[in-house]
């Protein structure tokens, strides 16, 4: 009889969005009249730019003549992307990156989830608290946990609390960890890492023989000039860390998918023996065995991100979404809100009024103002008492959202 990976039984459910979506429901069936607004999901909303969709469609054109049909390509990504990742997102920062160091892929949601299985088993992980959920059940599915308490918290990950009362700044681990999952600009916090605070952590690996995982997705919304794009702006990085990139939220890639993953080659891990091993070697084996390539109209649309006319049109979007952002987070601070982000990142991570969970206050958003958010306790034990808003939505249902808030009865 086929047995099942018994690790896929300690997953708690799926709740978070099902269970929001479950609410939402029923309020509307019980109001029909009402005008939900959602700022709940961290989906963008705004179409691809024109220079994206051109570049996409001149690419289906050459797939569909004899002379520019291309079958499979390098499972790597091919090199015009790479390169103009290498020149844009890279050296441009003084940041150089060989070619192949970057793994393109479809999303940094497979990548940061894919990533552990080139680890051992036993690595004892750390996550900050709360998580984007993908760093912590891929892990789960791996057999690096025990089962969950009824803290929430799952036996052996090293959860590491980032809270308003340490500056949403996660304190380096007393235990041993192998690998630390770190993401800034963070969803859902909204808190992007200094400079400092990166080296700190480099440096923590560099002694300690850790690895990090930095995730990056949303480095196009830093609008603070002193806060790093990439880990590599820091000195040491290339030795520990593994970064991943995205044009989900960069370029409205959503449903498009297209992503890269930096492994530098001087990035290494134990082997049993206690040899070194690269990681690129490894992540290089695993992505060219179980993947096979991002579509070629799908790597073009994505290099034409970088083109002037591309970067341009794509640079507009984000700003639209950080002036959402600015109203958001200006709004509830005017209505007696305590809130946190906003700036380099498009979520305004605010604390519940008055002692309410975070459901609580979910279900007095909802029942007053309309509005749908996230309970900050859906991303860990540590979320609880917070709510995350995201800028991802058109100007005139974030003005009328923040206006209903501005409304709603303080308590
Ligand atoms: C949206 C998001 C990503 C991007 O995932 P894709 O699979 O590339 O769409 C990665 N990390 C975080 C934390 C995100 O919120």
């Amino acid at each position: 009889m086929a047995r099942i990976n018994e690790n896929y039984a300690k997953l708690k459910a799926g709740y978070l969005f099902p269970e929001i979506g479950r609410r939402v429901a029923a309020f509307q069936k019980a109001n029909p009249d009402a005008k939900v607004i959602k700022l709940g999901i961290g989906d963008v909303t705004r179409p691809l730019v024109p220079a994206v969709v051109e570049a996409m469609r001149a690419a289906v054109d050459e797939m569909g003549s004899d002379a520019g049909f291309r079958g499979y390509g390098p499972e790597q990504g091919y090199d015009f992307l790479i390169d103009a990742i290498r020149e844009h997102d890279y050296a441009s920062r003084g940041v150089t990156i060989g070619r192949d160091e970057i793994f393109v892929s479809d999303g940094s949601k497979c990548d940061s989830g894919n990533i552990q299985e080139i680890f051992a088993t036993d690595s004892v992980v750390a996550l900050t608290d709360p998580v984007y959920p993908v760093y912590l059940d891929t892990n789960v599915m791996a057999g690096r946990t025990g089962a969950a308490g009824d803290d929430g918290r799952y036996a052996g990950i090293v959860y590491m609390p980032t809270t308003a009362e340490n500056d949403f700044t996660p304190a380096l681990p007393k235990e041993h960890v192998d690998l630390i999952y770190l993401c800034s600009p963070n969803n859902p916090t909204g808190a992007a890492a200094t400079k400092e605070q990166l080296a700190t952590w480099v440096q923590h690996a560099k002694k300690t023989g850790a690895v990090i995982l930095f995730d990056a997705a949303y480095e196009a919304f830093i609008s603070d000039p002193k806060i790093p794009h990439s880990i590599y702006e820091v000195d040491g990085a290339r030795e520990v860390a593994i970064e991943f990139r995205s044009f989900s939220k960069t370029a409205g890639f959503t449903g498009t998918r297209c992503a890269f993953t930096v492994v530098p080659k001087e990035v290494t891990a134990a082997a049993g023996n206690g040899e070194r091993i690269a990681l690129n070697g490894l992540w290089n084996r695993r992505h060219t065995t179980k993947f096979n390539g991002v579509s070629y109209p799908i790597q073009r649309a994505a290099a034409a991100t970088y083109s002037s006319e591309g970067h341009r049109q794509t640079r507009d979007i984000i700003a639209f979404y950080m002036e959402n952002a600015r109203l958001i987070r200006e709004g509830l601070q005017r209505a007696g809100y305590t809130v946190y982000g906003g700036v380099n990142a498009p979520y305004i991570w605010l604390r519940t009024p008055a002692g309410a969970s975070s459901w609580e206050f979910f279900d007095r958003l909802l029942g007053t103002a309309n509005v749908v958010g996230t309970p900050g306790s859906g991303f860990g034990p540590s979320g609880e008492g917070y709510f995350r808003l995201s800028a991802f939505n058109s100007r005139a249902n974030v003005e009328e959202a923040i206006a209903r808030i501005g409304r709603m009865p303080a308590k």
